[in-house]
């Protein structure tokens, strides 16, 4: 179990302090058993989703959370002007049910967890709206936002590389990811999305230009779909890799702009990394190599996929300003079956389900919710 110990100054001291309880905060926790780890989140874990929950059917196999599986998607079907592309996939992904995933990574850890919203940091302090608190180790994890790279470097968080999406879940049943990108009926630059889980979807705008405004063009799309508009969630999608350290702070996840560009997909990402930079912070935190050593070490191993991301960075560059027809062609030549199999399996192995560890449930767990 762990619990802080007070330091002269009366803050309480941990061996890691993790800013951000969403995927890639709990993913490095999990790596963190039996050390002193704080989990700081404004939310209690797992109530605020932001996103459509797509991802490899792969990652919720490997971390043995199939149980959190609402569909799964053997395809892809992208709608342009001249009507449906349908892309068969080799590795099938699926949606899962936010809640009942972080509360799963959350058993998983042994972290205790404070409700606070994360204001700055100051050396190895973390500064929150429920006071200070001291880390050996510092992770951020706070999503798009950064909360703690940003108190130092500023410019960390870059709006001009960053997509905006906003959904709303509906009754409504269907099969496969379904996107739309056609600028003859909805915005240019824009895509929607209706993603099923079961008897209802998660039905989205995102525009890859940051544009936040797009509550009138989401009810056109839930007009057009035959549902309405209630609730909304969302937010930005980073899609350009950050620094992953910011002087003594390992980034994880959003907070790095370890999401891919085009499709948007962060999760994996989150997870991915927040695993890795987790263990490597197990080993500053058990004073096996020094806090600049396991900086440099997780730096390395981020710029070891540095390529996927800059394709896809590129990639979303080209489609955005290709005109329509020409971005269609690409779309169109992309579900060749035999390229498009080669291009699945580069993209999972770009960050490989399989190398993600399930962390074994923890009877102790401070963040069980
Ligand atoms: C509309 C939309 C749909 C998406 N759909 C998909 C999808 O289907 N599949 C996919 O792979 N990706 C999707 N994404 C991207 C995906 O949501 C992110 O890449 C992923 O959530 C990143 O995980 P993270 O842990 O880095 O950050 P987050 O999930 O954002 O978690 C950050 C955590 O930090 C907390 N936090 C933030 N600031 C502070 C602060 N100052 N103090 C305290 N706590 C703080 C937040 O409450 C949150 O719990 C979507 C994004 C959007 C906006």
């Amino acid at each position: 179990m762990c619990v802080g110990a007070q330091n002269g100054e009366g803050q309480l001291r941990y061996d890691v302090i993790i800013a951000g309880a969403g995927f890639a905060g709990l993913a490095a926790a999990g790596e963190l058993r039996a050390k002193r780890v704080l989990l700081i989140d404004r939310y209690e874990i797992g109530t605020h989703q932001v996103s459509a929950c797509g991802t490899l059917l792969g990652v919720m196999q490997a971390l043995d959370a199939m149980d959190c599986v609402l569909q799964i998607h053997p395809r892809i079907v992208v709608t342009g002007p001249r009507g449906p592309i349908v892309y068969p996939l080799s590795h099938p992904f699926c949606t899962f049910d936010f809640e009942k995933f972080m509360r799963k990574l959350a058993r998983r850890t042994d972290a205790d967890f404070v409700l606070a919203q994360v204001q700055g940091v100051r050396g190895d302090i973390v500064q929150t709206t429920r006071g200070d608190y001291e880390g050996k180790v510092l992770v951020d994890a706070t999503g798009w936002s950064a909360a703690l790279a940003r108190s130092i470097s500023p410019h960390h968080v870059n709006k001009r590389v960053m997509s905006f999406g906003i959904e709303t879940v509906q009754r409504y049943r269907g099969e496969g990811l379904l996107f739309w990108y056609d600028p003859t009926r909805y915005r240019a630059k824009h895509i929607q999305w209706i993603f099923p889980c079961g008897d209802e979807s998660r039905i989205g705008v995102a525009s890859y230009l940051g544009e936040t405004k797009l509550k009138d063009e989401l009810e056109q799309f839930t007009r057009d779909v035959g549902v309405g508009t209630d609730e909304l969630h969302g937010g930005y999608v980073p899609y350009a890799l950050r620094e992953p350290t910011v002087e003594n702070i390992f980034v994880v996840g959003d907070a790095a702009g370890q999401c891919f560009g085009v499709t948007g997909e962060g999760i994996r990402g989150a997870l991915y990394f927040g695993q890795a930079a987790g263990r490597i912070v197990r080993r500053v935190a058990d004073g096996e190599i020094p806090l600049a050593t396991g900086l440099i070490e997780y730096r390395r191993f981020v710029q070891a996929h540095r390529l996927y991301f800059t394709l896809l960075y590129w990639f979303q560059k080209i489609m955005t300003n290709a005109p329509i027809l020409m971005a269609e062609g690409i779309m169109r030549f992309f579900s060749l079956p035999k390229l498009l199999s080669k291009i699945l399996d580069l993209y999972v192995a770009a960050l490989n389900p399989v190398t993600l560890r399930r962390a074994p449930d923890c009877i102790d767990a401070r963040t069980r919710p």
